[in-house]
């Protein structure tokens, strides 16, 4: 498709990909740190789903000791530069903070985190952690996003040789190529991949499993397997038009926008984004802010059933985004290229066995809405299918099935963590599934926990 968007200049562009929370200078970041409660059995700690010990590392922060604040954080969580910026943190710790009870501002966490670990990267990555000698066991690492980094660095500590195979030409998976800019840039992401190399892990880029090497040969070569592969393109709405030129997948939208080339990405001047989901409500805002005149979102079901968190979709609304709840996309018009959608009303009416009311189009209430871009982002497909013919590997509706406590598949040699084995939560979940399953590993080949 043709870039349809009024271009901007570079500098409006800068301005609007631009970070939306800037970090804490040294007195600001000490004056936070300075309010924390410290408190006992920390409530915050418990709602990270990797445990950071959060009173401890502020702490730290408020004496000074930024490298021993750092190396707090990092021994829980491989990717907290990711997570500091790109974590739900009002849902996750600063929600679980006790100053909330008391109707006042939360510590702010994820900022503190991140100015912590930016003294580390901006140290050049001081030597902090021991490596245990090599224990002569090597790991064969698919996949290089949030999950497959915390395996390997986890595992390189332990003692082990580890390889990630990254079918991407940059390493980093989701972290590189599926936060949006104004969030995180690629540039973070590789700091995290520099951190994981320095503890001796090799990365194969380019390297597509089944294209230039089998599953079996990396079975073959090493003594285990841990699968971070994350989740495919998005699903097929399967309607009529789903193939006309100025249709695509929210995910291969957000990874164009990730290169930062704004001039280059391919965005309409009037775009309908289908779903409401987190992804959703990423590509729709991106699109705005690369000079789309008119986005709107149409979802299925009402605002109270969005899957898409309230910060997230009030970033939309702030950015002129408009909502079409209770609307389902019925057919794309256009001759070859999108010209149009065609929507209906929906109600709700049952629950269905998850507790979620069902959506029922209503009769006579079609609608045409003049659009040139359609961004299909209704949920991810697996990338899991290649292993279904692996002994011993289940995959459940295309999740693959894991030992809670180890991560170890049906198949012993194999592990795995991350979206592949939970559908799609947050890059803290797959940092936490992937430190786990390297001391999964170790039980499994050293019988050690
Ligand atoms: Fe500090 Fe809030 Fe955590 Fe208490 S709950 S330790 S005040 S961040």
């Amino acid at each position: 498709m043709k870039n349809l968007a009024p271009k901007l200049n570079h500098e409006q562009y800068e301005q609007n990909f631009s970070e939306l929370t800037p970090p804490f200078s040294p007195n600001s970041a000490v004056a936070e740190a300075n309010r924390c409660l410290y408190c006992y059995d920390s409530p915050c700690t418990k709602a990270c789903p990797t445990h950071i010990d959060i009173p401890a590392f502020i702490k730290k922060i408020s004496t000074g000791n930024l490298k021993g604040s750092a190396k707090t954080i990092l021994e829980s969580n491989w990717v907290a530069l990711t997570c500091a910026k790109a974590c739900p943190v009002e849902v996750l710790c600063e929600g679980a903070c006790v100053y909330n009870d008391k109707g006042e501002k939360p510590i702010e966490i994820g900022r503190l985190q991140r100015y912590a670990i930016d003294y580390f990267f901006s140290e050049g990555m001081p030597k902090i952690f021991n490596q245990a000698p090599s224990n002569g066991k090597s790991i064969g690492v698919i996949g290089s996003g949030p999950a497959g980094l915390a395996c390997a660095a986890e595992a390189a500590l332990l003692g082990f040789d580890v390889t990630i195979y990254e079918a991407k030409k940059a390493p980093g998976g989701l972290n590189t190529w599926g936060i949006a800019p104004y969030k995180m840039r690629q540039a973070d992401s590789l700091l995290e991949v520099e951190l994981v190399k320095s503890f001796g892990v090799i990365i194969k880029t380019g390297t597509t499993i089944g294209t230039d090497i089998s599953f079996d040969d990396i079975l073959k070569k090493h003594d285990a397997v841990f699968i971070g592969i994350g989740l495919g393109k998005s699903t097929k709405l399967n309607i009529p038009g789903e193939n006309l030129d100025g249709v695509c997948d929210a995910i291969e939208f957000i990874e164009e926008v990730k290169t930062e080339r704004w001039q280059s990405v391919k965005v309409g001047r009037k775009v309908a984004v289908i779903g409401a989901g987190n992804t959703a409500i990423d590509a729709a805002t991106e699109a705005k802010r690369l000079g789309a005149d008119f986005v709107t979102i149409i979802y299925r079901r009402s605002k109270a059933e969005m899957p898409a968190y309230e910060f997230e979709y009030l970033l939309a609304k702030k950015d002129g985004v408009i909502f079409n709840f209770l609307t389902n996309p019925v057919k794309i018009i256009g001759n070859n290229h999108v010209e149009a959608i065609e929507c209906v009303k929906m109600e709700l009416k049952e629950a269905d066995s998850r507790g979620k009311r069902k959506p029922y189009s209503i009769e006579g209430t079609e609608f045409v809405i003049s659009i040139d871009m359609v961004i299909k982002a209704v949920g991810q497909n697996s990338k899991a299918d290649f292993l279904s013919s692996v002994p011993g590997i289940r995959l459940n509706n295309g999740i693959i099935a894991v030992d809670t406590i180890t991560y170890q598949t049906g198949n012993p040699k194999v592990f795995a963590g991350g979206d592949c084995i939970n559908g799609g939560k947050e890059v803290v979940n797959a940092a936490y599934d992937g430190k786990r399953a390297a001391h999964g590993i170790k039980k499994f080949l050293l019988g050690e926990e």
